[in-house]
C-alpha cells in the first residue's frame, strides 16, 4: 500500500507562507523537476521526505508587468504562459522553446528553473546577463537578492525554508538598443538538455560598448561568467580586433572546467564553449541592425 503524504494546497499566498513558517515543507510548483527527483520504483508514487505544498496555482504568483523599466515575472509563471505573454522578450521566448516539450512547458515554471539551480538550467545563463534579481517572500517580508548571490552551486540555493521565491525582476530586459542573444547546444533543437548554454547582452554607443555581459551555462556547477572580462571591453569599439578576441578567449579557456558526462565530453563543451563567445565577439552582425 502507498505511504500516505501530507499535502496542502492553500487559496492564497499568505495562508501559504504561514504554513512555511509553521513547518518545513518541500514546495511543488509544475513538479517537473522534484517528482523526477523523487521517483521510485515504477507504478510506486515518488517519495517526498516532508509535507508538501502547492503553489503553482497561486494568482499572487502568476503576474507578468512592468515597473518602470524592469519587468517583474511571477515565478509560477508556466513557459507556455511566458511564450503567450507580448511583455516577455523574444530571446527569453527564443531560451523557452529549446525547453522539453509542449508537455512540460504546460507545467514547468520560470521560478522552478531558478531554485532548481541546475547548471543546465536553460533560462539561467539569460537571467544573469539581465542581471536578475529576485524577489523572496515569507511572513517576515521581502528581500531581493541577485541572481548570482541566490544560487550557490549544483541545486545549492540561498533559500530560508519559509521564503518562497515571489518574483523574477529582470532590469534591462525592456531598454532600448541592447542586443541579446542566447544559443543552447544540445542533441537536438528542443527537448533536450543542454550540452552548453551561452547568453550575451551589448550595449554600443555608435560603435563604442557601454555595457557587454556573457555567461556560459552547463559547464561548470554554476553559470559560469567574468565580470572583469566584461569590464575591460568596455570603451572598446566594435568590430574588436583579432587580438582582443583572442585574449578574452584565452581567459575563459582558463575560467572553464566542464565535466564529462552522460550528454557531452568537457572537451567537446569547452570548445563549442569558446566558440560561442569568439562568435558572440565579432559582433559584426550587430553593426548591421
Ligand atoms: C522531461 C523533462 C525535460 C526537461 N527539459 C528541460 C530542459 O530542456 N531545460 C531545462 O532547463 N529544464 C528542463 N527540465 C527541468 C524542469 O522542467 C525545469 O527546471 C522547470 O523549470 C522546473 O519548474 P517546476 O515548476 O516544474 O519546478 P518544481 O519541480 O516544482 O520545483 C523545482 C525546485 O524548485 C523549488 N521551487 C519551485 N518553485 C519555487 C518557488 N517559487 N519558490 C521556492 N522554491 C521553489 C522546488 O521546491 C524544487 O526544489 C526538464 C524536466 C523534465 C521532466
Amino acid at each position: 500500500m502507498a505511504e500516505k503524504i501530507i499535502a496542502y494546497r492553500f487559496n492564497r499566498l499568505d495562508q501559504t507562507l504561514s504554513q512555511l513558517n509553521k513547518e518545513n515543507c518541500a514546495i511543488i510548483a509544475g513538479g517537473t523537476d522534484v517528482m523526477v527527483m523523487h521517483k521510485s520504483r515504477r507504478g510506486v508514487p515518488p517519495k517526498i521526505p516532508k509535507p508538501i505544498v502547492f503553489i503553482d496555482h497561486l494568482s499572487e504568483l502568476k503576474r507578468v508587468y512592468q515597473n518602470q523599466k524592469d519587468l517583474h515575472i511571477g515565478a509560477c509563471c508556466t513557459y507556455s504562459e511566458l511564450l503567450g505573454n507580448p511583455l516577455i522578450p523574444l530571446v527569453l521566448k527564443k531560451a523557452i522553446k529549446t525547453i522539453a516539450a509542449p508537455a512540460i512547458r504546460n507545467r514547468g515554471t520560470l521560478g522552478g528553473n531558478v531554485c532548481n539551480a541546475s547548471p543546465a538550467g536553460d533560462t539561467l545563463p539569460l537571467l544573469y546577463v539581465y542581471n536578475a534579481k529576485l524577489l523572496l517572500r515569507s511572513v517576515k517580508g521581502d528581500r531581493i537578492v541577485p541572481i548570482s548571490d541566490f544560487i550557490q552551486g549544483v541545486r545549492r540555493i540561498q533559500r530560508e525554508p519559509n521564503e518562497i521565491l515571489a518574483e523574477i525582476i529582470l532590469p534591462s530586459a525592456l531598454e532600448e538598443g541592447a542586443h541579446v542573444v542566447f544559443e543552447k547546444v544540445g542533441n537536438r533543437n528542443a527537448d533536450a538538455i543542454a550540452k552548453v548554454g551561452f547568453a550575451g547582452y551589448i550595449r554600443l554607443n555608435g560603435y563604442v560598448i557601454e555595457d557587454v555581459r556573457f555567461v556560459f551555462g552547463a559547464v561548470g556547477p554554476t553559470m559560469v561568467r567574468s565580470v572583469d572580462m566584461e569590464k575591460m571591453l568596455l570603451g572598446k569599439t566594435v568590430p574588436l580586433v583579432d587580438s582582443e578576441i583572442a585574449q578574452v578567449v584565452a581567459s575563459f579557456d582558463k575560467i572553464i572546467n566542464p565535466i564529462d558526462d552522460q550528454r557531452s565530453t568537457a572537451i567537446y563543451r569547452k570548445t563549442v564553449g569558446l566558440n560561442l563567445l569568439r562568435y558572440f565577439l565579432s559582433m559584426n552582425q550587430y553593426l548591421n541592425d
